[in-house]
């Protein structure tokens, strides 16, 4: 590779760990995006001067403006709660490209090195598992009623490890074996990755997709590493390692938020248990939007803990409306955010900044969890899981062990939802029927609406 590409694509590989880093904070994250853009465009034109780009042009032209052109319409159109099946289907598109890197380099047959050829295989066994996986990933959030739910059998564990077994060592078999290896034997090869793929995500629920989905993007990292190892391409690996390793960290941090190991993702139900639940007593009280708007208009402190009911009602502006108007009023309002509040890791810090909330009231949930009894109003917008008190006492529960934000422990809580529909978790949640608790039922964004115009008449 010549001098000039060389530079290029590590100026490509600086302008991703930079886009990266900025990515970490709220108030970088946009910058960060346009960075590693700018890296990816770079990298990209470059590989036009790359001594083995000297062919189909046309071809590499037409794909990048198919595939641009697909993404840029469907970026800009996808709803904010489809963004997960989103991210998976591009995470896909991912270890496919990686995995048919692969195959083009295994095809040709031609003499490798024996780790150039190693690393070739491991980047097509993990691109293809994380293609076909993440396809199935796509369909069950997209709620593709063929995929719905657990898809399981018996001995369906059994089965999933032979095949892996089978495909590994036929992989090794391709990796060890020079040019000796047949076409039918590659073919079969990809053929049996792929179904890996589908076969070890179907028993998995679509409640753990968006945790699967973060693995998968693990894999397309490192099969990307792999296979930029592969063709010599400095800025390919590092991309994939830095792809590879946020989303290890990732999956890790939503596998922690959740209290749950990542084998039992893999390897369970969500929701399985072994005891009785705990039985709930007490019942749901109801409150007007007159009563919450005179509640948290004269309170002096009101916590906000925001959920995936605030996205499907897409309430965020409202709420941001709603809490300057108590800001004038003297009142202090703080938002709580949980790690895993919503269908994906950041998604209500991604929408409240989208209505504009300034990040110094956005709280963590570690920052903020002792706050809560000095409060007194914990306004809960459409989250259900994230405050159920159950995963503090229930050990049957299929949350218990999870961190909650601590809503039950303000002077009132007040509960906007459409009705008594359940969590993520599709349990029910004892905090709604606590003493200090008043469900005020509706759509977000209306309630939200209704308690901005009671409020203005106070
Ligand atoms: P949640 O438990 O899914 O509850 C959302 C609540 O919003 C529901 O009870 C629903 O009740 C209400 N709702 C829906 N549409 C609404 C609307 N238009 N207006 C008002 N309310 C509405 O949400 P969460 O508390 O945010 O918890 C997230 C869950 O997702 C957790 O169990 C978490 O483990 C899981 N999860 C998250 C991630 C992640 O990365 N964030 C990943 C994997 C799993 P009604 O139907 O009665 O309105």
């Amino acid at each position: 590779m010549n001098l000039f590409v060389e530079i290029f694509y590590l100026a490509a590989a600086v302008l991703f760990i930079l886009g990266l880093k900025q990515m970490a904070s709220p108030v970088t994250a946009r910058r960060g995006i346009v960075w590693a853009g700018i890296g990816m465009v770079l990298a990209t034109l470059i590989t036009f001067a790359h001594p083995h780009v000297n062919t189909n042009y046309l071809l590499i032209i037409i794909g990048i403006a198919v595939g641009g052109g697909i993404a840029w319409k469907t970026g800009k159109e996808v709803a904010m709660t489809d963004m997960p099946q989103m991210i998976a289907l591009y995470n896909g598109m991912g270890g496919g490209a990686a995995a048919a890197i692969a195959a083009v380099e295994l095809i040709k047959q031609h003499e490798m090195d024996s780790t150039v050829q190693l690393l070739a295989v491991f980047g097509a066994l993990i691109g293809s598992v994380a293609f076909s996986g993440s396809l199935i990933a796509f369909g069950k959030l997209q709620g593709i009623k063929q995929l719905r739910g657990a898809f399981r059998f018996k001995n369906q564990q059994r089965i999933n490890a032979g095949l892996f077994i089978v495909v590994a060592w036929m992989g090794l078999g391709i990796a060890t074996s020079g040019t000796d290896y047949g076409m039918f034997t590659l073919f079969l090869f990809f053929a049996l990755a792929l179904a890996f793929g589908v076969m070890m995500t179907l028993p998995i629920g679509g409640a753990d997709m968006p945790v699967v989905i973060s693995l998968y993007n693990a894999f397309t990292g490192l099969a990307v590493g792999f296979e930029g190892y592969v063709l010599d391409n400095p800025a390919m690996m590092i991309a994939g390692i830095v792809v590879g390793s946020a989303g290890t960290l990732l999956t890790q941090l939503m596998a922690k938020a959740m209290n749950r190991p990542i084998t039992n993702v893999l390897f369970s139900n969500f929701g399985e248990t072994t005891g009785e639940a705990q039985e709930v007593s007490g019942s749901m009280k109801a409150i007007e939007a007159p009563d919450a708007a005179i509640m948290m208009a004269f309170a002096e402190k009101v916590i906000i803990i925001p959920g995936y009911g605030m996205a499907v009602a897409q309430a965020q502006h409202k709420i941001w409306e709603m809490t300057k108007q108590l800001q004038e009023r003297g009142v202090t309002v703080k938002f709580a955010i949980h790690p895993v509040a919503g269908r994906m890791p950041g998604h209500m810090n991604v929408l409240l900044a989208e209505a504009g909330v300034p990040y110094d009231i956005i709280y963590d949930l570690d920052e903020i969890n002792e706050e809560f009894r000095t409060a007194d109003v914990a306004l809960v917008i459409g989250a259900n899981d994230v405050v159920n008190p159950i995963a503090r006492t229930d050990p049957n529960s299929p949350i218990y062990g999870m961190p909650i934000l601590n809503a039950d422990y303000a002077k009132n809580v007040i509960v906007v939802k459409r009705g008594q529909g359940a969590g993520f978790s599709g349990i029910e949640n004892h905090l709604f029927f606590a003493d200090n608790c008043r469900m005020l039922y509706g759509d977000g964004q209306a309630v939200a609406n209704e308690l901005i115009s009671n409020m203005k008449e106070l």
